[in-house]
């Protein structure tokens, strides 16, 4: 799907090429487009026909830079628009409380909770430095409370004992009355799931809220529940005030949807990411990358992103204006461009940031020996006097000479260069201001 999106993605960004508005009627493509790789994505409708709508506000009448398509100007919206949903970056556990800092786990069965309990309460020893204890208010599943002994006892944290005749409140406040005497930094306290959400489950999970009063009340969904995570998460949200999600079984889960959908539904961010059935199979979670793989577009929005950054407006506009004058393109303007190539990050970095099946394609050509091409001709250029630049038809033999010893190339280097340059002065000519973008990407090759 990855690259199916990718290739009509630039496709249509090509079409839509050459006009100078976003407008109702060549958005429209590309919306379907991105509507259907959410769809693919397993991302729930309502939110994709709300963020659908998002962009769609945001890019009617967006006026297009000169150099570039309104097609990239799209994709780059869409991509912040993505990144806005996910939210900022990473966000770690906040512990900011009297100790113990509680936290609340909330979830239905199955979705990885007490596993989950484990992996943070390792977490939080082994990153954070911190004292855990862990204890189950799961009175009607014996075996939940010997699940989390076990893996708590993997975890290298320390498991207070709970027994099914108990009462889940009671368990929780001799718990927290243990954790305080014991002087323990955190206590991770893991709690009953049913198959679904049921209004007992739901009480009594609000009950435990009201008397532990948790620094974190964090909701676990399993990524694989894709389209109905977001019932599971509209229960919870109005039930507790989420502080944080965990979004499990990754592992599982190529299209990544669920973590959008569960994101815009509760508002909390997503924390971490569970990644394998193992105790360190626990990863915190960077929104950012992950807004990029929903669209399984690699990293190629970013890619727009960068290119966008680093033409040089204003030396762009200069040029165009130059040429429209009608006073010719010189060897300075070619150093210009050539210095604006670099400017976008550096060919290898570009590169890195494709998509594999284009970066495929790229490949064939050696990045590296191309940056080091730059910079060579730069080198020669840079040994020209001022009136050479202006003036390239003065450089005979003499000064061709004197050129190559000053960069440390050969002569037929610095014809080469000529050479080059003179290609592009007709091709300058034939173009007549504006397409730098084109003709940047011909002198990549
Ligand atoms: P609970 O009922 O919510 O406490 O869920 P459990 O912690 O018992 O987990 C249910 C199942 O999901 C177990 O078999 C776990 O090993 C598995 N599991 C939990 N988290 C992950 C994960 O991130 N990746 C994978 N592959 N399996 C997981």
């Amino acid at each position: 799907m990855a690259s199916a999106l990718t290739d009509k993605l630039s496709r249509l960004v090509k079409e839509m090429r050459g006009q100078a508005r976003i407008t109702e009627s060549n958005v429209q493509d590309m919306l379907r487009e991105v509507r259907m790789a959410l769809l693919e994505a397993d991302v729930a409708l309502p939110v994709v026909r709300d963020f659908i709508t998002r962009v769609k506000d945001k890019a009617l009448g967006q006026e297009v830079m000169s150099s570039l398509s309104p097609g990239q100007v799209l994709v780059s919206i869409v991509n912040r628009e993505l990144a806005a949903t996910m939210g900022e970056g990473v966000s770690d556990i906040n512990l900011a409380a009297q100790p113990p800092a509680v936290i609340l786990m909330a979830g239905l069965q199955g979705a990885g909770k007490t596993t989950t309990t484990a992996k943070l309460a390792k977490h939080l020893i082994e990153k954070r430095k911190k004292k855990v204890l862990t204890v189950s208010s799961d009175v009607y599943r014996p075996a939940a409370i010997e699940q989390l002994k076990t893996v708590t006892k993997q975890a290298g944290a320390e498991w207070f004992p709970s027994t099914s005749e108990q009462k889940p409140v009671d368990i929780a406040l001799a718990a927290l009355d243990y954790a305080r005497k014991h002087f323990f930094d955190v206590l991770l306290v893991d709690t009953a799931g049913r198959l679904a959400i049921d209004e007992a489950l739901m009480a009594e999970i609000k009950a435990l809220h009201a008397v532990l009063n948790p620094v974190e009340t964090l909701f676990v969904v399993d990524a694989m529940q894709g389209q109905d995570a977001i019932n599971t998460a509209k229960a919870f949200k109005e039930a507790l005030p989420l502080t944080g999600i965990i979004l499990t079984k990754t592992d599982g889960d190529s299209r990544g949807g669920a973590a959008l959908s569960v994101r815009q539904i509760t508002g909390a961010p997503i924390k971490f990411s569970g990644t394998s059935e193992k105790i360190d199979g626990l990863e915190v979670f960077d929104a950012q990358r992950h807004a990029g793989r929903i669209l399984g577009m690699g990293d190629i929005l970013a890619l727009v992103e960068q290119v966008t950054a680093g033409v040089d407006m204003e030396a762009a506009q200069k040029l165009a204006a130059k040429m429209k004058s009608g006073s010719g393109f010189d060897l300075d303007d070619f150093l210009s461009q050539l210095q604006q190539m670099k400017s976008m990050g550096g060919l290898s970095s570009l590169l890195e940031k494709l998509p594999a099946q284009m970066a495929a394609k790229a490949g064939q050509v050696d990045m590296n020996k191309a940056e080091k091409d730059i910079r060579r001709k730069e080198g020669i250029i840079q040994s020209m006097t001022p009136l050479e630049r202006r003036k390239p038809e003065l450089i005979k033999a003499t000064r061709k000479r004197r050129i190559a010893a000053g960069s440390g190339v050969q002569v037929q280097d610095v014809n080469r260069l000529l050479n080059e340059f003179e290609q592009m002065q007709g091709m300058m000519k034939k173009m007549k201001g504006g397409g730098m973008m084109k003709m940047m990407k011909r002198m990549g090759g």
